[in-house]
């Protein structure tokens, strides 16, 4: 018998009228993605949430949750269990048994509260919950009732079986995982990057990656780094495509025909050019890029803007507004954070400005840029030796 479920709390798709059903069955796909090859489980949809079930046996919550708790468009989840038999001796004595199980001796203040979805069930919520915590607090001497503040708060849902559950343990939150079209982001080394790449898939953007590689000046072992960021978003996304385009040549070329403090604006008016060749192919909607405002001598508004001049695509900022220590601790939480502090960089020095223009005037560089005949080629021959891996 089934007792162990895990319960899976989704919010903001449920106000969201037609597509509801669309974003539900989303969340089951990648629910089941993350989870199918670790045992037979069923995936029960019950209104507002849904179940995870083990039919293979008793669920072993450990190596299920972090596998659930990953899927976007969760709020998050609770270890619960599940009851036929909803009588009340039952509930009573199968709440102490969970209550047991969690809290043990530990001395903890709780109340219960009760959910009545079943109409038919010959107690009032406010019974149950009375009786269920009168029937833990005689056989638990180390909880506490606090009705107001509580520690803990265990869940008891009557529906057509009884759900009993306390902890609960936080998502990501967000929409589900392709529910918003697609993206295609510019994914260097760094840190921002794959917190904007994150940012955008969590509000349901399907998203895929590219990388301007340069070699000899960029070192294999900086692509490998992109290639391992991009395969911890794809524990988000179900599988990740990323392009790495050759920019050795086209970057040489601008090294030798723009002026050295306004290269790094050409160049990434370039990588602009070229990933929104990328998504037009792709049919996606957007691009998208880890600035953060005024972070770097690129990425002010006057830069932001000669850069942006160049697509006409909508250029996604997720970051645009957070401060570094927000984006960092993201970085963490996602799990991209240690990959992305290594120490290969992602792009040469001899690339890089002493003294980079802040203020550059898109007139300026359209002017410049006019001029500079074999641009078109260069970002034609990179787009062709594009190499495209699958995560
Ligand atoms: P990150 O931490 O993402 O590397 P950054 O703080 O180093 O960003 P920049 O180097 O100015 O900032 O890059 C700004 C954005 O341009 C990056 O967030 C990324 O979206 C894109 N970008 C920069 N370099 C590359 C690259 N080699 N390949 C792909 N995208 C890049
Ligand atoms: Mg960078």
């Amino acid at each position: 018998m089934i007792e162990k479920v895990l319960i899976v709390k989704y919010g903001e798709i449920a106000m969201r009228g037609n597509n509801r059903r669309l974003f539900v069955t989303k969340l089951v796909e990648s629910i089941r993605r993350n989870i199918d090859s670790e045992g037979n489980f069923y995936v029960v949809r019950e209104q507002g949430r849904l179940i995870v079930e083990d039919r293979g046996g008793e669920m072993d919550f450990d190596r299920i949750i972090p596998k659930v708790i990953c899927v976007l468009g969760i709020l998050g989840v609770c270890p619960g269990i599940k009851l036929t038999d909803q009588s009340m001796d039952n509930i009573c004595k199968r709440a102490l048994g969970h209550m047991q199980k969690f809290y043990g001796d530990k001395p903890t203040t709780f109340k219960v509260v009760t959910k009545r979805s079943n109409k038919q069930y010959p107690l009032l919520s406010n019974e149950v919950s009375a009786e269920v915590g009168g029937y833990i607090l005689e056989n638990m001497p180390n909880l506490t009732v606090d009705i107001h503040n509580p520690q803990e708060t265990v869940f008891v849902e009557l529906r057509n079986e009884a759900y009993i559950y306390s902890k609960f343990i936080k998502g990501f939150g967000g929409l589900p995982y392709g529910s918003s079209g697609k993206g295609v982001s510019l994914l260097s080394g760094g840190i921002d990057s794959p917190v904007a790449t994150f940012m955008m898939a969590k509000r349901g953007v399907e998203v895929s990656g590219v990388y301007f590689h340069s070699p000899p000046y960029t070192s294999e072992r900086a692509k490998q780094k992109v290639i391992d960021l991009a395969k911890i978003i794809s524990q988000y996304t179900g599988g990740f495509k990323l392009y790495v385009v050759p920019f050795t040549e086209l970057q040489l070329y601008l090294l030798e025909n723009v002026p050295e403090d306004k290269l790094t604006i050409f160049l990434k008016r370039s990588m602009m050019r070229a990933a929104e060749k990328i998504a037009e192919n792709e049919h996606a909607m957007a691009l998208i890029t880890g600035d953060s405002i005024g972070q770097v001598a690129s990425q002010t508004m006057q830069g932001i803007n000669a850069i942006n001049a160049v697509c006409k695509m909508p250029v996604l900022r997720p970051l645009a507004g957070m401060d570094k220590q927000e984006i960092v601790d993201i970085a963490r939480r996602i799990g991209t954070f240690d990959t992305s502090i290594q120490p290969y960089e992602d792009c040469c020095t001899i690339f890089v400005a002493k003294h980079p223009e802040t203020k550059p005037k898109t007139s300026v560089i359209d002017k410049i840029e006019y001029k500079l005949t074999q641009l078109p080629d260069f970002l034609e021959k990179a787009l062709e030796n594009t190499e495209v891996i699958e995560l």
